[in-house]
């Protein structure tokens, strides 16, 4: 089955006579449960609820592994962490990653004695640090600055040296690459942005083939309490169903953006991984199928910026990415990352591409 029809039918129970197509959302905090609690598939919420194992089961088929869901992306990082890394242990991360998840690494987990390497994720420079680590951690395309490394190659040098792998896939989503498919041990995403797309939710989750890393997952979120609520888990399934769809049409929307965006002399920076003449375009090309709804670009300064977004009337200001709804924010406003004050991260949605269009050229009109 091709992932096109995998997204749509994953998941969802054979069809019954007289039964709705897809089941509800199942609300449980504990089930009946008489005598030996081992003969019963569902005993207390924190362990395991019906709604959960409906979306796993449609995330098992997209990423050839076992998918464990948690409570948001950071909960998922955080087991992928919790269950690899002990004193004394090395960690590989990338310089130029997602910022909380840095922040996990040198708060807690480097003052537990974990060693944290980074480098960034242009030129595979993580390569020249993997002496003696534990875990080497890939986020491609990276975000904010859509910089793309070769998973299937950093995998095979890190696999010889013992090294366990993981991907922060949230960027391109299962559907527009597959980290277990390119040799990860691990693949993670944040499954608030693109792969539900609807800017409606927080969830996130962790798929591998190894079925001790799986129980290992699955203990830590038992343990540590990280568990999806049933109604996300439920609105993550049904929102799969449309994840080529939007993708596609994010994408498609993306490119148009992005090649409009090279015509214009208030621009600098620009990456969108799908141009042609970006860097990192021809990695990308190997190991993705879709490039990706995020378009990162810079304008002069902080006030140029500002009234850039300012005078958007379609593209709504805001943090995250991935939606239907095209969103747009100055990424510095947070500080954490290494970026100009006026870098401009750009998430295109499913919009008419030419009323998009209009809005950008007339917000950069303005400047
Ligand atoms: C948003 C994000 C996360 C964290 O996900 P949450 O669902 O907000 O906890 C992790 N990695 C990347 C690359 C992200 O963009």
């Amino acid at each position: 089955m091709r992932m096109g029809t995998k997204v749509v039918r994953a998941g969802i129970p054979p069809t019954r006579q007289g039964e709705p197509f897809a089941t509800g959302v199942t609300f449980a905090g504990t089930y009946h449960v008489a005598g030996d609690p081992t003969t019963s598939p569902y005993t207390y919420g924190r362990y395991h609820n019906p709604t959960w194992t409906q979306y796993e089961t449609a995330l098992n088929q997209l990423e050839g592994g076992q998918a464990v869901a948690f409570a948001s992306g950071m909960a998922a990082v955080a087991a992928v962490f919790g269950v690899s890394l002990r004193p004394g242990d090395v960690l590989v991360m990338p310089s130029d990653c997602y910022y909380t998840s840095r922040l996990l690494a040198d708060g807690f987990f480097a003052e537990m004695g974990v060693e944290v390497r980074k480098a960034s994720t242009a030129g595979n420079a993580q390569l020249q640090c993997l002496e003696g680590a534990k875990l080497l951690w890939l986020e491609t395309p990276s975000n904010p600055g859509l910089e793309v490394c070769d998973i299937a190659m950093l995998a095979a040098v890190a696999h010889e040296q013992n090294i366990l792998v993981a991907v922060d896939n949230t960027t391109a989503t299962v559907l527009g690459q597959e980290p277990l498919a390119l040799g990860a041990d691990f693949s993670m995403a944040s499954d608030t942005k693109a792969l539900t797309g609807h800017s409606d939710l927080i969830l996130g989750h962790v798929a591998t083939r190894d079925p001790n890393l799986a129980d290992r997952l699955r203990s830590w979120r038992t343990q540590i309490g990280a568990v999806p609520g049933p109604m996300e888990a439920w609105l993550a399934h049904r929102s799969l169903a449309t994840l080529e769809l939007r993708l596609e049409r994010q994408c498609r929307n993306a490119l148009e953006i992005a090649r409009f965006l090279t015509t214009r002399r208030e621009v600098t920076g620009l990456r969108y991984p799908g141009l042609p003449s970006d860097p990192a375009h021809p990695i990308a090309t190997r190991q993705m199928r879709y490039f990706g709804p995020v378009v990162s670009f810079v304008l002069a300064d902080e006030v140029r910026a500002d009234r850039f977004l300012n005078s958007c009337q379609l593209v709504t200001q805001a943090t995250s990415f991935g939606s239907v709804h095209t969103t747009a924010e100055r990424r510095a406003r947070w500080g954490g990352d290494d970026i100009p004050p006026g870098f401009i991260r750009f998430s295109v949605g499913c919009e008419d591409v030419n009323d998009l269009l209009h809005d950008v050229e007339q917000a950069l009109d303005t400047l």
